[in-house]
């Protein structure tokens, strides 16, 4: 039996810091990972991925924002789904472009995907993540008065210093993940739930979209789960995960056990917002499956799978 990995991409594989995010940009990017991903497939692994869209979402939101005197601005779970469509085409077109190259005969589909989130979850009371530009305080007064915006200041000191706020409440189960299972078993490289998937919240027997952003490796857990992956593998920028991170004692986490990370996490080695979300759908995938996950980067990927290099989480 193939082994079934759940991919989950940072943003670094799509736009990197400092880009301005030109489709020419972000094609060599993604054009990159999928290089890696066939490579993967070659090496024998059934793959499901999953995305980052933070700076493509933050990009769309100024679109509405500036052009909304001449079309309607969209809300953002439909920037959301707007991303998803974006990038999965771009992998979709890649994907297939390096495996045509590689001689294979696979197909990439993405599917729009949404995500259920519980309608008490604690994050809708104070919300936390920061989406889309950023602005002067009377022009975040204008946004909060007058779409009722949630802001916050982000960053004391410079004229643009507020953003707006919105949840991020934990994903609790994928919407479409019998249309994923069966995209899995006919043999396709199945991309979903990018930029974490659309939050949408049960309202008796509706689900209702909402204006929230789930972390992308949280979700990646919720999938790799329902997929009955083997190996949840979270691919960022860095090679392992580390302790002491940034200090002159900086050390690489290797293999361990899921007790020994949780260890390190509650010692407060992976900052909230960046490596601690990785480390905390890890556990929560290895706990729940007594399977393995890993943090690695892009390059380092198949190497990390054979068990060479990155930071592997086991039972
Ligand atoms: P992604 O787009 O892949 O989700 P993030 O920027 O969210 O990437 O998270 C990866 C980043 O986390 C690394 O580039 C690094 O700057 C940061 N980081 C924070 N704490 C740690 C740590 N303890 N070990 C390694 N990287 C860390
Ligand atoms: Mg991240």
């Amino acid at each position: 039996m193939k082994e079934l990995v759940v991919i989950a991409l940072g943003g670094n594989a799509i736009k990197q810091a400092g880009e301005e995010g030109t489709d020419q940009q972000q094609f060599i990017n993604i054009d990159i990972a999928s290089k890696q991903i066939v490579k993967l497939s070659q090496a024998g692994y059934k793959l499901v991925v999953t995305h980052g869209n933070g700076p493509q979402a933050g990009n769309l939101l100024i679109q509405q924002e500036e052009g909304k005197s001449l079309v309607p601005a969209l809300p953002l779970n439909v920037v959301g789904g707007m991303t998803q469509g974006q990038i999965g085409y771009m992998f979709q077109n890649r994907l297939q472009n390096n495996f045509s190259l590689a001689g294979k005969n696979v197909s990439a589909v993405s599917l729009v995907t949404q995500v259920l989130v519980d309608k008490d979850d604690p994050d809708f009371q104070d919300p936390s993540k920061p989406v889309g530009p950023f602005y002067t305080k009377e022009e975040a007064a204008d946004l909060r008065d007058n779409k009722g915006y949630i802001v916050k200041e982000v960053k004391p000191g410079v004229e643009k210093s507020w953003r707006r706020v919105v949840p991020s409440p934990e994903p609790k189960d994928i919407v479409e993940k019998d249309a994923i299972n069966a995209l899995i078993a006919s043999g396709v490289v199945t991309i979903a739930c990018g930029g974490g998937g659309i939050p949408v919240k049960q309202d008796g027997k509706q689900i209702i979209g909402i204006e929230g952003v789930i972390d992308k490796d949280k979700t990646g857990n919720v999938l790799a789960q329902s997929v009955n992956a083997d190996v949840l593998m979270i691919l960022t920028d860095v090679e392992n995960a580390l302790i002491n991170y940034n200090k002159p004692n900086q050390e690489a986490v290797g293999a361990v056990t899921v007790d020994e990370m949780q260890k390190l996490f509650d010692e407060g080695h992976f900052l909230g917002g960046s490596m601690g979300p990785k480390v905390e759908a890890a556990m929560r995938f290895v706990r729940a499956t007594g399977k393995k996950a890993i943090i690695t980067s892009l390059d380092k990927a198949e190497d990390a799978l054979a068990g060479k290099t990155g930071t592997i989480i086991s039972a």
